[in-house]
């Protein structure tokens, strides 16, 4: 018997749309879990490839919800971003395109923020951002072409709005990169490893579980780092799409939701024999 109970894990990762909130409200169970896990010592880190927002107003919509989260616990697509950076260059400007949490990141990091590319420039990072222009996707055009260092807080093509599937990040990145020819040089965002890699480092985290509701992202990312993943199915993934998963996107753990995390119980192994994937949790 391989089971995992979650007293073997240190640091609780959590993916937060789908999986501790949908749009500004809170998942079915989400906040008890987490005060549970909270309650018996383990800690709680939230990872975001929402670049557009600052840790402090994430940490303040958790707040809101009844979830007692420190902005520290909060690590976003634009703070692995800005790490990113810094392994290109020693401080400087940096062209931010993106939202507030862009360039607030970057300001965290030393670097300072800029709006317009010019010969201070020392790199570009992009996010995603409400109000990015044309006249962002240009400046960040010309300042690459000049053979500038490009990172991307993450590649999610579209997220979704209550009206539907809109625009992400890496559909305006594909814009650019259209214009400019080549791929961005980093990415930070899952399933890259940055991102978790951030908020290893943070937490000191030794035995992470990274939880999250997409397989190709949030599994993904933990595979590839080595953690044990949990896969709640309170967001995109059904039993369907489960069904199929392959490779690094298989989850160690499934379950139908956090209320898994409530009684420290061994998680739920994914059996990807067992048919219809995840029927023991219907
Ligand atoms: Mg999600």
């Amino acid at each position: 018997m391989t089971t995992t109970a979650i007293p073997d894990h240190d640091v609780l990762l959590f993916d937060l749309d789908g999986v501790v909130y949908v749009g500004p409200r809170a998942v079915d169970g989400a906040v008890e879990a987490i005060a549970a896990a909270l309650a018996r010592g383990l800690r709680c880190c939230f990872v975001t490839n929402n670049a557009s927002r600052t840790p402090h107003e994430v940490a303040g919509h958790l707040r809101s919800l009844g979830i007692a989260a420190d902005d520290d616990d909060v690590v976003t697509s634009s703070q692995a971003g800005a790490s990113l950076v810094a392994e290109y260059a020693q401080g400087g400007a940096v062209l931010a395109v993106g939202g507030r949490g862009v360039s607030a990141a970057l300001a965290e990091r030393g670097f300072e923020p800029t709006s317009t590319f010019d010969a201070r420039t020392v790199a570009v990072m992009q996010g995603y951002g409400p109000d990015v222009a044309w006249s962002d996707l240009a400046e960040a055009t010309f300042a690459i072409r000049s053979g500038l260092p490009w990172i991307a807080t993450n590649l999610d093509l579209t997220f979704p709005t209550p009206r539907g599937l809109a625009p992400g990040n890496g559909a305006l990145v594909g814009a650019v990169a259209a214009a400019v020819g080549r791929r961005p040089d980093a990415v930070a965002g899952k399933p890259e490893p940055a991102l978790l890699l951030e908020a290893v480092r943070r937490t000191n985290a030794l035995r992470p579980l990274m939880i999250g509701d997409r397989l190709d992202t949030d599994i993904a990312a933990g595979s590839r780092l080595g953690m044990p993943t949990l896969l709640v199915m309170t967001g995109v993934c059904d039993a369907e799409g489960l069904s199929i998963a392959i490779g690094e996107e298989v989850p160690t753990y499934v379950a139908a939701d956090l209320s898994c995390l409530l009684d420290g119980r061994p998680l739920p192994r994914f059996d990807p024999s067992a048919s219809p994937a995840g029927s023991e949790e219907r």
